[in-house]
Formats: C-alpha cells, sequence, structure tokens
C-alpha cells in the first residue's frame, strides 16, 4: 500500500452548502457561493476531499437515512455539474446526548475514513464553520481552519481564534491548506 496520504477534511452545511437547518431532501441543496471552484482546486492537486458531516436529524427522527444519501447524491451531482468530487463522505446520525463517538469533535469518523483511505491525520486539514468541526484537528494532530458563516457563534470564532487559522471563504481555506501541505515537512522531533 503507498504511503498514507493528507486529506482535507470538509463540514457539509454551511460550509459547502447554505445551513437551512436541517437540510434533508434534495430540492433544499443549494451550493455556496465558490465552494464548488474550491473542491476543484483541491481535486486538481489531487487532494483527497473527504466530508465529514453531524446529522442528529436522523437519530431526532426528523428525516431518515435514506433522505441523508438522496441530498448526498444531489450535492455529488451539483459539485460534478461544476467540475468538483467529494472523494468520500462520513456522516454521524446521532443526537448530542448520544454519547457516541462519532459526532464531532469525535473524532470516530475521521479515524475511519484514514483507515479506509489511507489518510496521514497529522497532516491533514479540518476545515468547516462550527467550532467542533476544526477541534478535530487539536485531537489528531493535523490543521484547523475555521470559515465562519453569519450563523456562526461569536465564541466559535473568538475560540478558533486562538488555536485555529481563521478564514473568510472556503477558496481562502483552500488556499491556506495549499500553502500548508505544500510546505515542506518538518522534521521528527527527537526526543532524548
Ligand atoms: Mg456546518
Ligand atoms: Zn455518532
Amino acid at each position: 500500500m503507498s504511503a498514507p496520504r493528507p486529506a482535507i477534511f470538509l463540514d457539509r452545511d454551511g460550509t459547502i452548502n447554505v445551513d437551512s437547518g436541517y437540510v434533508s431532501r434534495p430540492e433544499e441543496v443549494v451550493l455556496l457561493e465558490g465552494a464548488a471552484a474550491a473542491i476543484a482546486r483541491l481535486n486538481a492537486a489531487q487532494v483527497a476531499v473527504v466530508v465529514v458531516t453531524n446529522q442528529s436529524g436522523i437519530g431526532r427522527g426528523r428525516y431518515t437515512e435514506a433522505d441523508y444519501q438522496a441530498v448526498t447524491r444531489r450535492l455529488a451531482e451539483l459539485l460534478a455539474a461544476k467540475g468538483a468530487k467529494v472523494d468520500a463522505s462520513y456522516h454521524c446520525p446521532h443526537g448530542p446526548e448520544d454519547g457516541c463517538e462519532c459526532r464531532k469533535p469525535g473524532t470516530l469518523l475521521h479515524r475511519r475514513a484514514a483507515a479506509e483511505l489511507g489518510l496521514d491525520l497529522a497532516r491533514s486539514w479540518f476545515i468547516g464553520d462550527r467550532l467542533r468541526d476544526v477541534e478535530p484537528a487539536a485531537a489528531l494532530g493535523g490543521h484547523g481552519i475555521l470559515v465562519p458563516r453569519s450563523t456562526t457563534p461569536g465564541a466559535d470564532v473568538v475560540a478558533a481564534s486562538d488555536r485555529f487559522v481563521v478564514a473568510t471563504t472556503l477558496d481562502a481555506a483552500v488556499t491556506r491548506a495549499l500553502e500548508g501541505l505544500r510546505a515542506p515537512l518538518t522534521p521528527p522531533r527527537t526526543d532524548d
């Protein structure tokens, strides 16, 4: 097997498509301006693009797993129409009170993706519109970029400013991540 490669982990709602609250029907999927172009840049750079999304609406009974899959297909269609592609999508169907390990900021889905796709989490970038999207970067040794939107809590922006990168658009975040991926690797630390 080839050496593990870095990935860009993207949140879905509010990061790729408009977060209208529990997006659960194909017709509700509306791409954010510039999102497809930003993802296409990652595709061109041959960086794995992995979506990790909290879908507590499934656990809350607001929509079904099949609804989620239909939205996933619609998003792929809209991206494909603009020459962009998500390589893999992972979702947590649980609610916050379920105590699962897959709901972000939990890292189970990122670790599963790493095992299944051969990813190097410590060289990966974690991008989203909430602090919980970027916090896995700290837990997994990677890099986080918050892309705040009008719906992002101010406290998320304040907290992210201390520990992560904050970018104004997904495109700016992608530029930053691609710069980081091109930078030479830091030599391994020798603790002795
Ligand atoms: Mg979001
Ligand atoms: Zn979960």
